[in-house]
């Protein structure tokens, strides 16, 4: 089954304490559809201007990433420029220049409409409600947000997250958005807004899972070598997403397990070069490679 996937196509530009590169491909629907497409076929909703190169259109389509839902405006591409701290866990957004998307309106081709999956990957929340206002009844949605959204739009999220299945954000949102210091309440609390599920990133110490009484944690792929953390977060949630519209009917909470899982091995290869270029030319291999890697992490076989 294939996955609608909506949200912000960018050119970023992204400095690190040793590196600096401009005009990378970035945006949350970069890298959430490139994540999905290992799993499932990908329809793409978005805006671009008229630099956007052409050559990425043809990486879409040779990843199964559908682009008839990607509007090309007159303009220039949304730009969005961040500069990491040594550690590469604190980020300063240096400049942002909405072009084309500040007018931005989703519209869904007629062959989107149906798709039993969707993720809305970070953008305006009034924007991911109007994508769920033009489809016939998912079977299941993920939401992505951030820090922006749960404090400049707030009646917004709060209107969206009743139409959610599964809501993903960071610690510091989970936090901010409930008032809790303990992000087990704060999980908890979460699905008291809507979501049946919540997934809590923690950076480079992993992920909770939240559902019914169920509770889950992981740890993250322990990398040697980070060259750049941008869309490590969209990226997992793309993998998850992915990975339940190409293997699953009816989602029960081992298969949010197993997605979650899935969602941060593929973000251990995004944070592993500059934009996408990891993400770009996976295989199969490599990814159950280190979904492997997590199950040996998790297993306890201690002598008592
Ligand atoms: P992350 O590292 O997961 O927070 O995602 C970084 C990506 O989000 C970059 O590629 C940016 O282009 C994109 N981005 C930054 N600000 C926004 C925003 N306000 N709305 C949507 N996407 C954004």
């Amino acid at each position: 089954m294939s996955v609608l996937v909506v949200g912000s196509i960018a050119l970023d530009t992204v400095k690190t304490p040793v590196e600096e590169h401009g005009d990378l491909l970035g945006g949350s629907a970069s890298y959430a559809a490139t994540a999905a497409s290992y799993f499932s076929p990908v329809k793409l909703v978005g805006v671009v201007g008229s630099d956007f190169p052409e050559s990425e259109f043809d990486f879409w389509k040779k990843h199964n990433i559908d682009s008839e839902g990607v509007q090309r405006v007159n303009g220039k591409t949304f730009r969005w420029s961040g500069e990491y701290s040594w550690d590469l866990n604190t980020r300063e957004t240096r400049s942002v220049a909405l072009n084309v998307f500040e007018n931005f309106k989703p519209a869904l081709p007629e062959s989107y409409r149906k798709t039993d999956f969707v993720l809305l990957a970070n953008i305006a929340p009034s924007l991911q409600l109007h994508v769920l206002e033009q489809m016939e009844r998912p079977r299941f949605v993920v939401a992505d947000t951030m820090d922006l959204w749960i404090e400049t739009a707030r009646a917004d999220l709060d209107a969206l997250l009743p139409h959610v299945d599964l809501l993903i954000l960071n610690d510091s949102e989970a936090r901010e958005m409930t008032k809790e210091t303990s992000l087990i309440k704060a999980g908890n609390h979460i699905r008291e807004f809507g979501p049946r599920y919540v997934a809590i990133k923690k950076g480079e110490h992993g992920a909770l899972l939240f559902g019914g009484d169920e509770f889950f944690s992981c740890g993250a792929y322990p990398l040697e070598d980070i060259h750049d953390p941008t869309g490590a977060g969209d990226t997992f949630a793309g993998g998850m997403a992915g990975y339940l519209a190409g293997t699953v009917k009816e989602v029960t909470f081992t298969d949010l397990r197993k997605a979650m899982i899935y969602g941060s091995v593929l973000a251990s290869f995004c944070v592993e070069a500059f934009s996408l270029e990891r993400l770009r030319n996976l295989s199969m291999d490599e990814i159950n490679e280190r979904y492997e890697v997590f199950k040996t992490m998790s297993q306890f076989d201690l002598p008592t």
